[in-house]
């Protein structure tokens, strides 16, 4: 398996390979860029095919925090982590103590919050064994509420102001009554969008494969259901992906209707060129990882002092890092994903 040959190694400052042979762990830290501060990304668990499907994981994810981080003008830069296992079968508080350990051998150049396959009380029994874990500290959210740790109503509520100002520029309104728009996905964060989308008058399409999701949206907020297949070629204002990557691609790119792409999942584009492509189509792509910082930008807080209106605050300068990256796009013709990255780069790279 190669490693600083890897397709994906792009300058990673450090990649430490773990093992515990009493509790069985096998798990990856890659910590890619720390100018800004030390890393901070998910800690996943995932039965991964193979080792190198772990490492090719880590390392892509791990870079995306650190421009992630960059844009969101946070002193953290970029790591993620993997378990490599089944979180419904492998997943044990002696494997997860040895997690901790691991994570404290870092010194604290990677702090650990939750990802897929882990969760606040996992992320807990890890922090009895190391500082170096994040959103875990039950706190108030940025609506005022009480929240556990988990960063969705920030990720939500950070889209939501993403969502605004590319509608502001890209149509010119700032009036959000009546603008259709369709959320593919209604699951914690694009539930949640809806109902800031909902408040503000919009009119809501949605799927979900889960058909109680989509249920709920119906009754609770008055929107339409529609198919999977449908809801990209709607003609609607807007278009909010919610649920997965890949989505604006070949096939379903010259199907859009919609003027304006804001959504929070991560990795919407399936390759850079559909960036590209999105711009010679008049569409405007607020690029994913400006939009979802939201929940970055909440956990970041939890280590600082948590103060919920500072994070609300820092959350809408969201707003002034997209008009940055749209005018440049348009003042030199190019997409907004690529402005996204080099900004980013701008911002990390002494
Ligand atoms: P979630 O699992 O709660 O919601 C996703 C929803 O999408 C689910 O309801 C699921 O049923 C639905 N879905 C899956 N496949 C679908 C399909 N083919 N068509 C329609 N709906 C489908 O996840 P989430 O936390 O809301 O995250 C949504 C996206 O945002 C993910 O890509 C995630 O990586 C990204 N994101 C989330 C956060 C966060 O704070 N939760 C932060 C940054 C990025």
């Amino acid at each position: 398996m190669s490693v600083f040959s890897h397709n994906e190694f792009d300058n990673h400052e450090q990649i430490q390979f773990c093992h515990d042979e009493t509790t069985g762990l096998k798990a990856i830290i890659a910590i890619h860029n720390t100018n800004r501060g030390p890393a901070l990304g998910g800690c996943r668990m995932w039965h991964y095919a193979s080792d190198e499907e772990a490492l090719t994981d880590v390392l892509r994810l791990s870079k995306g925090m650190t421009y992630k981080s960059a844009l969101a003008n946070l002193d953290l830069g970029g790591g993620k982590s993997v378990i490599i296992g089944d979180p419904r079968k492998h997943k044990t508080e002696d494997l997860l103590a040895a997690m901790g350990r691991f994570l404290e051998r870092t010194g604290h150049q990677y702090i650990a919050a939750e990802d897929s396959g882990t969760s606040v009380p996992d992320l807990k029994v890890m922090g009895l064994e190391t500082g170096n874990v994040a959103g875990i500290t039950e706190r108030t959210g940025i609506d005022g509420l009480p929240c556990n740790g988990d960063p969705s109503p920030a990720t939500a509520y950070g889209t939501f102001i993403g969502l605004k100002t590319a509608v502001q520029y890209q149509l010119d309104r700032t009036d959000l009554t009546g603008l259709k728009v369709a959320i593919q996905g209604v699951g914690n964060v694009g539930y949640r969008l809806a109902e800031h989308l909902h408040e503000a008058g919009a009119e809501l399409y949605v799927t979900d494969i889960h058909q109680e999701q989509v249920d709920k949206a119906v009754r609770e907020l008055g929107a339409t259901a529609v198919t999977q297949n449908e809801i990209l070629s709607l003609d609607v204002d807007v278009i909010a992906p919610c649920a997965l990557g890949a989505v604006l691609n070949d096939e379903s790119i010259p199907l859009i209707k919609a003027r304006v792409i804001a959504g929070a999942s991560n990795n919407q584009l399936a390759a850079q060129r559909h960036d590209l492509m999105l711009r010679e189509r008049g569409i405007l792509y607020a690029p994913d990882y400006v939009l979802n910082a939201g929940g970055i930008i909440d956990i970041f807080y939890e280590r600082i002092g948590h103060e919920h209106n500072k994070v609300r605050a820092h959350i809408e300068t969201i707003a002034d890092t997209l008009i940055e990256i749209f005018q440049r796009a348009d003042q030199q013709d190019r997409p907004t994903g690529e402005i996204a990255d080099e900004l980013a780069e701008e911002r990390f790279m002494k």
